[in-house]
Order: structure tokens, then sequence, then C-alpha cells
């Protein structure tokens, strides 16, 4: 479904912090606008007259230092009004959360492949391929991103102990909600109705196969046969050649289902560590030495959690393996690129760790 033309900004995740963010470029005369789609530079945009195309100027190419100043699916644009022609990107609105992947090219940083996306569903399936360590590194993935984690077990239909399973998950994930539910047949998919919030951003990450196209047609179908009228608008077939990246759901939800969404993979996750891995940060924030490494030191909280059998020895070396990787990555980027990006990321994380603290108490986090 396309955004209709005349939407208000709320019903594109408008809210108080774009409204402070955009007065300086709303007193040069641009407009805002949400980035549906991106190809070859081009951009299918919505905003508060309807969808345009917009491009970006041979200026702001040369502006941009990293690969991750060009606009993205989700983000939100200053844009100079078209005379005639494509709408002109003046500029890229601070993001809120972000996905990425190594840049391809000689520019340096990451490419930005989805941004402000509120909440990620991450997707697993309860089929022959499901792997608690793969799990634990999408949710490093989406901890690092700044979206809300929820985690979703798809192919219920296909497993005898989905209460196990539940379990098991819950103790490599502590915080988030869990979710087992079958794309396919649909049961399951009405608990998480209420997640998908009107003007609420979300998106999804998980391994090929897992079921992600299923769901998003299935929450589509689902809900275009509790939405009339949408249906009817969406027979008007105000189409374009451009597929659309953000869906506008008919609960008033924004779905992110883009090809690059598909391609994130362990990136820049050691952000996310500290929250995929409360559970082993909580007793490491008692070991006698600070800079612990787990190891053999005296006074060591985390192996002593072990030997008591209160935190399992996987989540430390699931920990301890993904920082290695992220940090292996991580050199292969510019590292001028690396701090810049780390000082943006600082308030993020600060308010990911304030969500484990609601959660967990002053110990988390
Ligand atoms: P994606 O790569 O994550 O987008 O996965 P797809 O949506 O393409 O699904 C991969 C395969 O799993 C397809 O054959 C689907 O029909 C199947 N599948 C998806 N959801 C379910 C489910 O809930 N139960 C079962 N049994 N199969 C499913
Ligand atoms: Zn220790």
């Amino acid at each position: 479904m396309s955004v209709a033309h005349g939407t208000p900004l709320a019903a594109l995740g408008w809210d108080r912090r774009l409204d402070a963010l955009f007065a300086e470029h709303a007193a040069r005369g641009l407009l805002p606008a949400r980035v549906l789609s991106e190809q070859r530079g081009s951009y299918q945009v919505a905003g508060p007259t309807g969808e345009l195309t917009a491009t970006i100027t041979g200026r702001f190419r040369n502006d941009v230092t990293r690969a991750e100043d060009y606009p993205a699916v989700g983000d939100w644009l200053a844009l100079a009004p078209a005379v005639t022609g494509q709408a002109l990107v003046q500029a890229v609105l601070p993001r809120r959360s972000r996905f990425a992947r190594p840049a391809r090219g000689d520019i340096p940083g990451a490419q930005v492949v989805a941004a402000n996306v509120d909440m990620v569903f991450v997707v697993a399936a309860l089929d022959h391929d499901f792997n608690l360590r793969r799990l634990e590194r999408y949710m490093a993935l989406a901890w690092s991103s700044g979206a809300e984690p929820v985690i979703l077990l798809n192919k219920a239909d296909l497993c005898q102990e989905v209460g196990e399973r539940l379990a098991e998950v819950r103790g490599v994930a502590p915080g988030v909600p869990v979710y087992a539910l079958s794309a396919r047949d649909g049961s399951g998919i009405e608990p998480i109705e209420p997640l998908l919030e009107a003007g609420r951003t979300v998106a999804l990450i998980g391994s090929s196969g897992v079921g992600k196209s299923t769901l998003v047609n299935a929450l589509l179908g689902w809900q275009r046969q509790a939405t009339r009228d949408v249906r009817a608008d969406d027979q008007r077939g105000r189409h374009t050649t451009t597929r659309r990246e953000l869906i506008v759901l008919p609960s008033g939800a924004l779905l992110i289902d883009s090809p690059g969404m598909r391609a994130v993979g362990m990136w820049d996750v050691d952000e996310g560590l500290a929250s995929a891995f409360a559970d082993v940060e909580q007793f490491a924030s008692a070991c006698r030495f600070s800079d612990c490494t787990h190891g053999s030191e005296p006074g060591c909280a985390v192996q002593a959690a072990i030997e008591r059998g209160d935190l399992a020895e996987t989540r430390l070396h699931s920990q301890q393996r993904l920082a290695r990787e992220s940090a292996a990555l991580a050199r292969r980027v510019d590292p001028e690129t690396r701090a810049n990006s780390r000082r943006k990321w600082k308030a993020i994380h600060k308010s990911v760790r304030n969500h484990m603290r609601t959660k967990y108490g002053p110990e988390a986090g």
C-alpha cells in the first residue's frame, strides 16, 4: 500500500523530537519527508503533500565524508521543494536508530540500510535450524541498532517442544519479549498485533529461510482482511515502478522490509553487547577488578556465578566471541569514522541502559 496523499506527518512516524530537529530547516522553507525506498541515488519519499521523488545534489555528494551520511530507507529528510522535476535533499535528520553494514567502495564507514526503526522483530525458526548461538548474535545486532528488540519464534507448527524452546530463548535474551507463532497458518500472530501501533516503525531481521517474507505477508493479509477501506485504496492502483521498502500497515504501523535489511550481519555490535548480555554484565559488575576478563582472576563474580550454576558458561563464551568478532570487523573500517560514530551512539546506548535499569533495577545495563 502506498502512503496516502496528504498523510499527516504523524502517520509517517513524525514526533516531537523531529519537530525540534527540523525547526532550523523549516525556517529555511524546507519540507520534511521520509524515505520509502532508494534506487540509484533517487529516493521515493512521503511528506505532508504525499509522495514524490527526491535526489541528492552534487553539493550534498561533495559534503559527504562517510557512507552513513547518505539517506537510507526510514530516514527523515529536509527537502528543497521541486519547482520542476525532483525535490532536492538538503539534509538527513539525525537518526534515532539505524541498521548498517560495511560500505562497499572507497568511501569509509558503514552503509545504513534502515533508519529510525522503533522496534525490531528478531525472527528465528523453531525447525531443525533452531540455534541459540545464532539468536544471541542477532540480539547483539538488534540492541546495537538502538531499536527495541522483540523475538518471534516462527514455525511453531513444526515444533513439539515450544515451551522448552521459549524458556531457552528467554535464558539468552534477558528482558526481551518472546512470542511463538506460525506465519504459515497464522496461529500466534494475534498477540503481536498490539505491537503494531500506528506511527511506530518496525523492521525484521533474521537468517534466510526463517519465514520473514511469510510473516510480512501474513501481517499484511491478515490486516487487510480487517480493514476494508485500505483494500479499496489499494485497488485504485496508485503504483509506481519502485518497490516501496517502507510500507504502511493497515494498523498504521510502518514496516521496513528492504533487501538491505536482509543482508545485515555482524557489524559494530559491541554497542549492543552490554544489553544483549545483561545477565553476564550484572555478575561482572561485582568482579573484584573492573577490567576482569573473567578468566582466572581472583574475585571473579562471573566465574563464581558459573560455578554456582546461576549463569551458563556458554553465555560468557558467546559474549566474548561476539566481542572479538565485532572488534575484528571494526578494525576494517577507518578508525576515525568509528570514533565519530561511537560518540553519536553513546546517547542511544545510554537510553538502552536506562531501559534495562527500568526492567531490572539499578544493577542492570
Ligand atoms: P525468509 O527467507 O525469512 O523470508 O523466509 P520465507 O518467508 O521465504 O520462508 C522460508 C520457508 O519457510 C518457506 O518455504 C515458507 O513457506 C516456510 N515457512 C514460513 N513460515 C512458516 C511457518 O510458520 N511454518 C512452516 N511450517 N513453514 C513456514
Ligand atoms: Zn570477572
